[in-house]
């Protein structure tokens, strides 16, 4: 048995793999997906005001986090089952999908009653046990990459879960560590490019947490486009200024549709309708 990588390689022709993501999504075909949301579930006011202006900006999938993986155990660690339940709520009311994270095995029965997809964070990575229990999950992946693993490693990941019998994964370039500490991240966007021509998986790119900071998410974002990225996962809050985690990359509602908005004549120049947008066409030119 050979230990290099091998179902997740793209073979020559091969088209990237189309993953459901549920209510009609799909991300890796001609159409580019984003998937916003909060950080992390707050409440009830933050996630219905955050789901309702993301689908109002144009998003196609709510995320939000319940089970947080903070740096310090005293950081607020999410509202757990309660926050899934908001985040389900919300999204069913939206038709949107709704992707949350993961962090232990143990979470899977719960998870898998209120979410569409799943998240492997970054620094579970390579959590091979992890990854092997998700795998068996039956719903599609958002696999993170760990923000000090090499590309190689982020395919072998991505290797377990099509081993271990899940075909449906999304590959999220977040940002990697690097010598130049000024940003929160890296992002590695010749990553994205390069994870384009080595797999047939789709790759999103999430602009948090790879700047952190909110001036640089519509520029990372526009650039990711460009670059040939699949799709974004963004976070965004009504009131970025009282989130409990992650608020300095936030974008508020208004930001999140300036981003939305420039992203239209980027995805035009590559060739790319967002989401959705390729079956209006289809459908006002056959009248
Ligand atoms: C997140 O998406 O909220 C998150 C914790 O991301 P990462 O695992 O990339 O740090
Ligand atoms: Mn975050």
């Amino acid at each position: 048995m050979s230990a290099t990588p091998n179902q997740v390689l793209r073979q020559a022709g091969q088209r990237t793999t189309e993953v459901p993501l549920g209510h009609g999504v799909r991300i890796g075909g001609s159409g580019f997906v984003v998937l916003a949301g909060p950080c992390a579930l707050e409440g009830q006011e933050q996630v219905e005001r955050t789901a309702a202006a993301v689908h109002h900006a144009g998003a196609h999938v709510l995320r939000g986090g319940a089970f947080k993986p903070r740096t310090s155990p005293y950081s607020f660690q999410g509202l757990g089952e309660p926050g899934l339940k908001l985040l389900k709520d919300a999204g069913h009311r939206l038709r949107l999908p709704v992707v949350s994270e993961v962090m232990d095995a143990q979470q899977l029965p719960v998870m898998l009653d209120y979410v569409d997809v799943l998240q492997i964070g970054a620094r579970n990575m390579q959590n091979f046990s992890l990854l092997r229990a998700v795998a068996k999950a039956g719903r599609p992946v958002v696999l993170k990459r760990g923000f000090g693993c090499t590309l190689e490693e982020w395919l072998l990941a991505a290797e377990y879960l099509l081993d271990g019998g899940q075909p449906n994964v999304v590959l999220c370039e977040r940002g990697i560590r690097s010598f130049d500490n000024t940003l929160r991240n890296t992002l590695d966007l010749a990553g994205v490019a390069w994870m384009k021509e080595r797999s047939h998986l789709p790759v999103i790119v999430d602009p948090s947490h790879s700047t952190g900071q909110r001036s640089l998410v519509t520029p990372m974002a526009l650039a990711a486009a460009a670059a040939g990225a699949d799709g974004l996962m963004v976070e965004v809050h009504p009131t970025p200024e009282a989130a409990l985690c992650d608020g300095p990359q936030a974008l508020t509602p208004t930001l999140f549709e300036g981003l939305m908005q420039a992203l239209a004549p980027v995805l035009a120049a590559v060739g790319r309708p967002l989401f959705g947008q390729e079956l209006r066409r289809a459908v006002g030119g056959a009248r």
